[in-house]
């Protein structure tokens, strides 16, 4: 027999069985002796109060294990070696769904990476944040697994497609996710998890007849009749099929060459900002309410602000509790802060980017020669300045969070786990004061939503600027092709239809369901 409970318990119960069942004899009526086995269906934690609770959806299996069948029927992956091909450019979170839906539905994927594999790409990684050097084609945003290999790996989305949401999930965790990740209200990876994960994907695709190629940059589409037919590399190679390109909002080369090829295009709001840095002992303080932190049950506490200032928003993005800021840099003269953090989210450090909304009217005339580039034109702009205001290094320039709010100089820096290092700097002075300005404000009001939260203790790091991309590839809503050129399906963050890792995966499934409507029609 199986009965599910909802529980509301202190951290201690939710985190051993043993006391779960035991709360369950207590104060839900079940006998002692009837509970064979306890499975956590939903997790979340309640910090609202003094006290701290875990809710906790909890499904028993009373009696006997009989009833008990997996979480999910696994998703089965067939041979399509002599099925029709499709191209898929970029192995990103978009590329890697749409490659795996494919062969689900019954077409060849040919996934074409202009990076390396997801293992031999952390040497690069290591590189840049070692000797500052960074390479085009193998960085935090390019490489097997995309900008999402070597993130935090969260997976929350404001998607309201439970199912879809769901099947993204039960995918990560077929492919070698933590079964947490179906649990939890707010799941999450890690850098250290994910590379396995993607490696994983990657050989069933091999497995199942598709193709990945690495270090195989495409440079053009072949088109014809204004229909693409397939696309052609930098090493001279081509590739014949509809294209699914997923490249991702860092890959400017793509944007400059559909714009080349006069395809529509269109700008696009985005948010840039700073990353900014605490100990995360702090939050963990103002997050728990206890001068303790978190003790021994609690995970490294995460926090999420967002305020309207003179009309924009303004808000905490991406944040990685237990962390490490990186060094996100995809080109040479850019500098570009993320964040990541491990599966255990065991650092002494929690950061997240705080950005302010920015929007194709605020950056002014001088960018209309851009055309639909000319937010990507700002956002090149302002990563210039950054490497510019480091003296042309790495090196990022860093303040301290009163100091900014005051606007005054940061005198000295606390350690920081930013491994290319950082120095004092005017943030307050150099950044486009329509940001300086709004996050100044923000963070004061965040300060007083959290008392603690605005410290010196905490440091900024400039500048966060990837947090969308500043282009979309219009595409039709029902055949997913761009709007002008059949053959095309603009997919994921790149594309303009995605944020994150959920969502750009969730639109990889439904390009290749697109995809598959049009080789397979008779399904
Ligand atoms: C450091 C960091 C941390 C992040 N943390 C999180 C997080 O915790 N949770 C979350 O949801 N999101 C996070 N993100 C954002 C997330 O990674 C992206 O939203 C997501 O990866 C977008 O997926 P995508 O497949 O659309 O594009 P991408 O992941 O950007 O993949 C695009 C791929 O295309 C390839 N490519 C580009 N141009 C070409 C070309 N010409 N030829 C062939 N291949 C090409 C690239 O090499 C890349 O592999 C993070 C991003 C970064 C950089």
């Amino acid at each position: 027999m199986i009965e599910d409970f909802q529980l509301r318990v202190d951290p201690r119960t939710a985190a051993d069985e043993g006391r779960i069942i035991n709360y369950l004899n207590r104060h839900h009526g079940v006998a002692p002796g009837r509970v064979k086995k306890v499975r956590i269906l939903k997790r979340s934690i309640d910090a609202r109060q003094r006290q701290v609770y875990v809710n906790l959806t909890v499904r028993c299996f009373m009696d006997s294990l009989s009833d008990m069948t997996p979480r999910y029927e696994p998703y089965v992956y067939g041979d399509v070696s002599r099925q029709p091909q499709a191209i898929v450019v970029g192995a990103g979170p978009g590329g890697l769904f749409a490659a795996l839906r494919l062969i689900e539905l019954g077409v060849r994927p040919v996934v074409l990476e202009r990076g390396k594999n997801v293992v031999d790409r952390r040497l690069d990684l290591a590189r840049i944040s070692r000797e500052g050097i960074v390479d085009e084609d193998s960085n935090y945003s390019f490489g097997e697994g995309g900008a999402g290999a070597y993130s935090d790996g969260k997976l929350y989305t404001r998607s309201k497609k439970r199912g879809s949401v769901d099947r993204i999930l039960q995918i990560f965790n077929q492919f070698g996710a933590s079964e947490n990740i179906l649990i939890d209200a707010h799941p999450h990876i890690g850098s250290d998890k994910l590379p396995g994960v993607i490696r994983n994907m990657r050989e069933q695709i091999i497995a199942s007849g598709g193709e990945v190629h690495f270090q195989t940059k495409v440079t053009s589409l072949v088109l014809e009749d204004n229909c693409v037919k397939g696309v052609e590399c930098a090493d001279g190679s081509r590739f014949d099929g509809p294209v699914i390109l997923a490249t991702g909002h860092s890959a400017r080369d793509v944007y400059r060459m559909l714009d080349g090829a006069d395809i529509v295009l269109e700008p696009k709001g985005i948010a840039v900002g700073v990353r900014l840095e605490h100990p995360q002992h702090l939050i963990d303080q103002i997050q728990y309410h206890s001068p303790q932190g978190r003790g021994e049950y609690l995970p490294a506490a995460e926090y999420s602000f967002v305020v309207q200032v003179e009309e924009r928003g303004v808000y905490s993005f991406c944040m990685c509790p237990g962390g490490i800021v990186v060094p996100a840099s995809s080109g040479p003269e850019q500098l570009v802060v993320n964040g990541m953090s491990p599966a255990n989210r065991g650092s002494q450090w929690a950061n997240s980017g705080m950005v302010v909304e920015v929007r194709p009217e605020d950056i002014g005339k001088k960018y209309d020669k851009f055309g639909a580039l000319r937010m990507m034109a700002f956002q090149e702009d302002l990563e210039r300045l950054c490497y510019e205001q480091s003296g042309r290094t790495l090196n990022a320039g860093a303040q301290r969070m009163v100091d900014f709010v005051e606007g005054r100089d940061t005198k000295s820096l606390p350690r920081t786990s930013y491994a290319p290092g950082i120095h004092p700097s005017r943030l307050d002075k150099w950044l486009p004061p329509m940001i300086g300005r709004r996050l100044q404000q923000g963070f004061r009001r965040f300060g007083k939503l959290r008392p603690g939260f605005l410290t010196n203790e905490a440091i900024l790091i400039g500048v966060e600027s990837r947090t969308s991309s500043p282009v979309r590839i219009p595409r039709d809503a029902e055949r997913m092709t761009h709007i002008e050129v059949a053959g095309l399906y603009p997919c994921g963050e790149g594309a303009g239809y995605a944020g994150g890792i959920v969502s750009a995966a969730m639109d990889g499934e439904r390009c290749a369901e697109a995809v598959a409507r049009l080789l397979l029609p008779e399904q």
